[in-house]
């Protein structure tokens, strides 16, 4: 594994295989859907922090998720900075967003219009793609 010039981690096909599961390597690397509702993070309600499941880039933060009632977890917006990109697919004749990695460019979902949401997008995205790190809690300290 090294970056890339533009800072991307690259991998070879094998690279990638060998260090994901095989959901994980589907979704990411062949553009796969896991299915809604069965999938880990579609009704997940803890504070914390979305990373790649590639490359530990951090994608989404909770304060963003919301039910979409789409069954699969969805956000009004990526974390800042260029955390992800997104991309015309066409498939099947259909033209979609599709919204990927910023770092190692995985598949992670799609992004679509969402009235109900501030932003006005829903990014919908596959918890096969992510890994969730639940914020510390905060110890409370005893004043002397
Ligand atoms: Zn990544």
């Amino acid at each position: 594994m090294y970056t890339g010039s533009r800072g991307r981690i690259v991998r070879s096909v094998e690279e990638w295989r060998e260090s994901l599961t095989a959901d994980q390597f589907r979704i990411l690397r062949q553009n796969g859907t896991e299915r809604p509702f069965v999938n880990q993070y579609w009704n997940n309600h803890d504070i914390g922090t979305y990373v790649c499941a590639g490359c530990g880039n951090e994608l989404f933060l909770s304060e963003n998720q919301f039910d979409s009632g789409t069954g699969w977890p969805s956000f009004s917006s990526p974390c800042g900075g260029g955390s992800v990109e997104t991309s015309l697919e066409v498939r099947f004749g259909k033209r979609r967003i599709a919204v990927s990695c910023a770092c190692c460019g995985g598949h992670l979902g799609h992004v679509c219009d969402d009235s109900s949401q501030m932003t006005g997008l829903r990014y919908c995205i596959n918890s096969g793609a992510m890994l969730f790190f639940p914020s510390r809690k905060m110890k409370k300290q005893k004043r002397k």
